[in-house]
């Protein structure tokens, strides 16, 4: 059986292409997670298309049960939806997992986002079986052998981060948090986790003039491992300025920091097998 995680999206806030986008790529968030026959995604990001595009054949899906997780409603975290291929097969059932955003349900909020204005398919047009839910912060859901737990992080909207444990590992995933003012609840809450995904989308430079944008600074980000001290640290959400050459300049002074694991800077098609 298959357990790992596999990264279809690592841009943040604005799909990008281009010469100099080869190497970490421009697809806007999106995270598998397959263990056993769990098969979890984590943000429908532009990197959704891809992945539902892996997955199907003309007739069908070969996933017939998705369990999709949205920490908030921004548009690089939904873009990727309406061409997701398995919201078009028979027989796949979908549940949508989402924060409810500043009161509006993920059924409402994706109703708006196919009304017939912005895309010719309307969401009760769609094939699959699809079904809302809401997460909240520590409340936590069981999904076989896999538990996950949400926590509120620092970012316009109501934003949610998640924290997955197997039954051999821990993983938190954070993709949009600006490290400002107090973070004691999230350093708690993901302390000591075996695999830390978490943004540094700005320099200290640009941090300057884009404070309050819900980003964290490379300096900042370094900081928090600091007090989180995961098994690694894997940085995404990559700011659509960023270049690789600037993706890799900042990986590299990040190594050179005193970090107290290891940290690699991915990109779009990254996989990471789990125990
Ligand atoms: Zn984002
Ligand atoms: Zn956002």
């Amino acid at each position: 059986m298959t357990k790992h995680l596999k990264f279809w999206g690592t841009r943040g806030s604005c799909p990008v292409s281009g010469p100099e986008y080869i190497h970490f790529g421009g697809n806007t968030p999106c995270l598998e997670l397959q263990y056993d026959d769990q098969f979890l995604i984590f943000d429908a990001g532009t990197g959704i298309r891809p992945l539902g595009h892996s997955l199907c054949n003309e007739i069908m899906c070969s996933v017939r049960k998705i369990d999709l997780f949205l920490s908030h409603f921004h548009w690089d975290h939904i873009l990727g939806f309406p061409f997701f291929e398995p919201i078009y097969r028979n027989g796949t059932e979908i549940t949508i997992w989402a924060p409810k955003g500043n009161g509006r349900t993920g059924r409402d909020l994706f109703g708006q986002l196919l009304a017939k204005e912005f895309f010719p398919v309307h969401l009760n047009q769609i094939q699959a079986k699809l079904e809302f839910k809401i997460i909240e912060s520590n409340v936590p859901v069981s999904m076989g052998p896999l538990t996950l737990d949400f926590c509120s992080t620092h970012h316009p909207g109501h934003t949610l981060c998640f924290k997955i444990k197997t039954p051999e590992e821990t993983i938190g995933y954070v993709t949009d948090n600006e490290i400002d003012g107090d973070q004691e609840k999230l350093i708690e809450f993901h302390k000591g986790v075996d695999l830390f995904i978490h943004e540094a989308q700005y320099t200290p430079k640009e941090y300057a003039v884009k404070q309050g944008w819900g980003h964290s600074s490379l300096e900042k980000a370094l900081d928090l491992i600091k007090k989180v001290r995961p098994g690694k640290w894997i940085v995404t959400h990559h700011d659509p300025s960023h270049t690789d050459a600037d993706l890799r300049a900042l990986e590299k002074i990040a190594k050179a920091s005193p970090l107290p694991c290891p940290v690699e800077w991915i990109g779009d098609g990254h996989v990471i097998p789990l125990k």
